[in-house]
């Protein structure tokens, strides 16, 4: 899909790596259930396709990227990202994007704030002229030094903190509107601070849905919460509540996870909700 339009803001799908899913890693209690609904999918391997994709946002004059990817460096269980050649493709330089919105301070939806800097160890912030903005909560949670020495969490030392050093990070509550047509939906439950991103224009609206669900399996069993949700609980109640809104107000949903490029409409049909990719 090249781009999709809500009003005249403009989205376009940036794949910055296709991911394979392995069920039992990732949902290990509903591997087999995965697996029997989504059989069409499954490879030779027993993995099903999911997706890690940014969505730049075209809006109110300026150029938004929601969500970064897993980035330039090599991390465990992942893919190298590609975004610069989707923003190449879809016209754009780095230059060009005036804000970054991370919709929480995962590994795969921060990599591209940087890439590794000249001398061993530094980091270079890819986007120079961008405004990072990140949840408060979201910041509480992961920078405490806990968090920050944890071989699992250099993504935070090297894409994070570097934002922050360059005073490019604005710390931001869930109510924020960053321009007339683009706000935050508070999300909780895969991270405490986790947003989603709604867009209103002209009388139509869409939801950028971050990882408040990964994966169409989830659509009709909201409480199957993969491994990385922090508190299961809240995480299924933040999913079933975005899927009921979607339907309600006709969003169209743009889910980073599922499989590329993940944009379509969720209606309910026969008393199951079911999705229309567009
Ligand atoms: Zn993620």
């Amino acid at each position: 899909m090249d781009k999709v339009s809500i009003g005249n803001v403009e989205i376009t799908p940036l794949l910055d790596c296709p991911v394979l899913m392995n069920p039992e890693f990732f949902m290990p209690e509903h591997a087999d259930g995965i697996r029997a609904e989504f059989a069409r999918d499954v490879d030779e391997r027993g993995l099903l396709p999911m997706a890690i994709t940014c969505f730049l946002i075209r809006s109110a004059g300026k150029t938004i990227i929601v969500d970064t990817g897993i980035g330039p460096r090599k991390r465990a269980g992942f893919p190298v990202g590609h975004l610069p050649e989707r923003l190449t493709e879809a016209g754009i330089a780095p230059e060009d994007i005036d804000v970054v919105i991370a919709t929480h301070l995962h590994i795969d939806h921060v990599g591209w704030n940087t890439v590794p800097g000249e001398a061993s160890g530094t980091s270079k912030i890819f986007f120079p002229h961008a405004r990072f903005l990140f949840q408060q909560r979201e910041w509480d949670h992961w920078m405490q030094p806990e968090f920050l020495i944890e071989p699992t969490n250099a993504h935070l030392r090297e894409c994070v903190q570097p934002a922050m050093d360059a005073g490019q990070v604005e710390l931001i509550g869930p109510e924020y509107a960053v321009d007339e047509h683009v706000t935050f939906l508070s999300t909780p439950g895969h991270t405490p601070g986790h947003v989603s991103i709604g867009i209103l224009a002209a009388g139509e609206r869409g939801v950028v849905v971050g990882d408040a669900s990964h994966h169409p399996v989830q659509l009709n069993h909201p409480d199957w919460s993969p491994s990385a949700d922090s508190d299961p609980v809240q995480a299924a109640r933040s999913r079933e509540a975005l899927f009921e809104q979607a339907i309600a107000e006709n969003r169209v949903w743009l889910g980073g996870h599922w499989p590329y490029p993940g944009i379509g409409r969720i209606k309910r049909l026969e008393g199951r909700r079911v999705f229309g990719a567009l």
